[in-house]
């Protein structure tokens, strides 16, 4: 089984706190209907039917439609995407070091120009043509020393890549598929 913490996580992240619920109370169950959802959290179905094809967008739940033979509608029945969660999370994960390394390389390449009231911050360009003043305020653009930041973009892609390391596929029965 996926780990709630995982869950909670990849579900933060790509749909918000709000489908928090719904998820967890999928997790180790097989096809609830949305009514069922609905009634048992005690949502309005168009919410439920709102987060669950948010979730649906991620690959983080699937779904059937049968027809309801009495009352001759479709109703759609929901499961966890269970063994999807770590390779969700992992692809998450790796657009994050991707953006992060972009960061850094630009923070490596450029020097930065600061004002002193914090106005704005430009590339050596930006401030050369502004003549090194401030178009906010008038004060001189000053070199910005950014090892504090180039540290900091480190030590989070190193944080990353550690956790990206530590993903753990998975395991536990094949569920059957249909
Ligand atoms: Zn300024």
């Amino acid at each position: 089984m996926v780990s709630t913490d995982l869950l909670k996580k990849v579900v933060n992240e790509l749909v918000g706190p709000e489908a928090l619920d719904i998820v967890l109370y999928l997790k180790g169950k097989e096809k609830i209907s949305e009514f069922k959802i609905a009634k048992d959290l005690k949502m309005e179905i168009h919410q439920v039917r709102n987060i669950l094809y948010r979730c649906l967008r991620y690959n983080i739940l699937r779904f059937r439609r049968k027809k309801d033979k009495a009352k001759g509608w479709y109703i759609s029945y929901w499961g966890l995407n269970e063994r999807e969660i770590p390779f969700i999370y992992k692809k998450l994960l790796e657009e994050k070091v991707q953006k992060l390394r972009e960061r850094l390389e630009r923070e490596e390449g450029t020097h930065f120009y600061l004002c002193r009231n914090a106005c704005i911050r430009a590339d050596f360009e930006t401030a050369a043509d502004l003549n090194f003043t401030c178009p906010e305020c008038g004060e001189i653009l000053e070199l910005q020393d950014n090892r504090r930041t180039i540290e900091f973009l480190k030590s989070q892609i190193k944080k990353l890549e550690e956790e990206l390391e530590s993903i753990e596929p998975v395991t536990g029965r094949r569920k059957r598929k249909k």
